[in-house]
């Protein structure tokens, strides 16, 4: 990190955060991603995880891991509390108790979600990150009954410019709180600032590209619509499977899941992934967020 350089403090290494570090990469910014995980967490594979296909630790490299080709970027791990807009100040708090503040000139915060759960039908929606209120009353704009904050048609907050916000924390288009937005959004935001150092002003705003939907619906069965053509059973799974292990960081991570996938349901039919322990089962029982240890 060098004085006198553009600081970028990136809230959040979700999807979107991730993709704002990398459209930077090689711009005359110093980039600062600040998370209380240390890893990048690839929600739509959470579910294999719990289904025992598939290892944790492929679906959730280490952030700095993921930066680490990246000279101009450096992960801090800790949890953002307050957002000095005026004073251009991340307040955040470290794992040992310690605050943290982190100046920028440019800030571009992510959304999050945590799910502790035994069984549970998810049909309420997405409930956006507190990073999204936090924002929204330093900067009088409102949130939506998703607790959403509304955003400028460039990812920006109005009256500040210099502040971003993208991803399911965000209200935009009226686009669904999924990945491909926040992918979209973090990739267009890096570039603008990448732009604005080089002096470019006058962005397009951001406009969505819509690559279609996919959703698995049962054992090795999944419905795609893609591109106008329209894919379910074995084929749809195989897509849809194509598609999520492609977007899965690392090629290391990207081959091993294929390998554990193809183990787990079709070599050996056994899924091996299913580490529970006396303390952990015991932490969720007493918490009510129960795995059935009847059966592990
Ligand atoms: C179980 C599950 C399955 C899903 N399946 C799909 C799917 O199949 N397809 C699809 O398109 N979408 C799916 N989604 C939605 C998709 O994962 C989200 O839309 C996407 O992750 C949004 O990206 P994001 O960058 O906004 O937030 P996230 O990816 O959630 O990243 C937010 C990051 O911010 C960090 N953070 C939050 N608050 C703070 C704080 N105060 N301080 C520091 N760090 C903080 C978090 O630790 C996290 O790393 C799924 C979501 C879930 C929960």
């Amino acid at each position: 990190m060098n004085a006198g350089r553009h600081r970028v403090v990136v809230g959040g290494g979700g999807f979107g955060g991730i993709r704002v570090a990398r459209a930077l990469a090689r711009s005359d910014a110093d980039i600062t991603i600040v998370d209380r995980a240390n890893h990048h967490l690839f929600l739509p594979l959470l579910y294999q995880v719990a289904a025992g296909i598939l290892p944790d630790g492929l679906i959730a490299p280490a952030l700095r891991s993921v930066v680490r080709k990246q000279a101009n970027a450096r992960v801090v791990l800790a949890e953002v509390q307050y957002l000095d807009l005026d004073g251009r100040v991340v307040h955040a708090l470290a794992p040992d108790g310690g605050k943290l503040t982190l100046p920028y000139d440019s800030l571009g915060p992510d959304g999050d979600r945590r799910i502790p759960a035994r069984t549970k039908i998810w049909a309420a929606g997405v409930q956006a990150s507190p990073l999204a209120t936090m924002l929204a009353s330093a900067t009088g704009v409102g949130t939506d009954r998703a607790g959403r904050v509304a955003v400028l048609p460039d990812c920006s907050l109005p009256g500040h410019p210099e502040v971003f916000a993208i991803g399911d924390m965000v209200r935009l288009n009226d686009l669904p709180g999924v990945a491909q937005p926040a992918i979209q959004e973090g990739t267009y935001v890096g570039r603008l600032i990448r732009d604005r150092l080089a002096g470019k002003t006058g962005a397009a705003p951001f406009a969505y590209r819509d690559k279609g939907s996919m959703a698995t619906i049962g054992h090795l069965s999944a419905v795609t619509d893609s591109f106008g053509m329209k894919f379910t059973g074995v084929t749809g799974y195989t897509m849809w499977g194509f598609v999520h292990v492609l977007y899965l960081v690392g090629w290391g991570n990207r081959i091993a899941a294929v390998l554990s996938w193809a183990r787990a349901l079709t070599f050996t039919k056994n899924r091996p992934h299913r580490t529970i322990n006396y303390e952990g089962a015991r932490y969720e029982l007493t918490h009510d967020t129960a795995t059935d240890t009847s059966e592990v």
